[in-house]
């Protein structure tokens, strides 16, 4: 469970995040939607650290994030400590971030061997498991400027998988491929749904959000202005901000 509670975060004298709270159960997917500077990935990066909050507080399964409370007291975690919670929080970005000049089975096999101390062997025994399991079997031995982006951004995903993550955070997973590739990329995202993967989703897809959402979230100026079931939150939004962004969005 991944619990998010009062954030604030400002940069200079902007205030992106005003407050915002936040539960995304075990095994559900949460989708949050939200016009751009909304803060919606500034919310991603603050579950896993990458931002530092302001005030408030995350959890993830019931363990501070990237801070140790006694006797009343926040101390912030060491980096290697910040580093160990990370690795348990997958993050799949934008623009996928593969390791260029190592070989998509390579980029499976670094972290669980380097971070997570897993012998190379069952390493590999993993990464080719879960190449299998968003459709790359046979491009194991490639390098990522060998794939299209739709698999590109598969290898990513499967790559967040084999740290074995107890939540997976995706920062608009499909807005930088071509509009062709998107659907291998939101089948594969479905797929872990149904397999009861805890995820929270930044994206524009709204028919994916319908589809795939157990929460709908709605951000506008750095609040959570709405939140619910989709079909709540996008066939009857009560707020008219959401119906305003709703009405926009294709
Ligand atoms: P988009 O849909 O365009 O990705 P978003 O909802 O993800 O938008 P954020 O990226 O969280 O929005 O940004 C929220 C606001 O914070 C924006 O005004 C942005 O310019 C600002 N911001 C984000 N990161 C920084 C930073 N490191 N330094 C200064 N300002 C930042
Ligand atoms: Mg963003």
């Amino acid at each position: 469970m991944v619990e998010v509670r009062g954030v604030h975060k400002s940069f200079g004298p902007l205030e992106v995040l005003r407050g915002v709270d936040l539960t995304v159960r075990t095994g559900e997917v949460t989708v949050i939607l939200g016009p751009s500077g909304s803060g919606k990935s500034t919310l991603l990066r603050t579950i896993n650290h990458l931002e530092k909050v302001d005030r408030g507080r995350v959890s993830v399964d019931g363990e501070l994030i990237g801070y140790r409370g006694a006797r009343g007291r926040l101390y912030e975690l060491k980096e290697k400590e910040v580093l160990r919670q990370r690795t348990r929080i997958g993050f799949v970005f934008q623009d996928f971030n593969l390791f260029p000049h190592l070989t998509v089975l390579e980029n499976l096999v670094e972290a669980p061997v380097s971070a997570l101390r897993r012998p190379r062997r069952e390493a590999e025994a993993t990464a080719r498991r879960l190449l299998e399991r968003v459709g790359l079997s046979d491009k194991a031995d490639a390098r990522p400027r060998q794939l299209s982006g739709g698999q590109q951004q598969r290898v990513a995903i499967a790559r967040a998988l084999a740290l074995e993550p107890k939540v997976l955070l995706f920062d608009e997973p499909t807005s930088a491929l071509d509009p062709e590739l998107v659907g291998e990329v939101l089948d594969v995202i479905k797929d872990l749904a149904r397999a009861g993967t805890t995820m929270i989703v930044v994206t524009h897809e709204i028919g994916f959000a319908r589809e795939v959402a157990d929460t709908v979230v709605f951000m506008d100026g750095g609040t959570v202005v709405e939140q619910g079931p989709p079909a709540a939150v996008l066939d009857a939004p009560a707020h008219p901000r959401t119906r305003a962004f709703l009405s926009k969005a294709v």
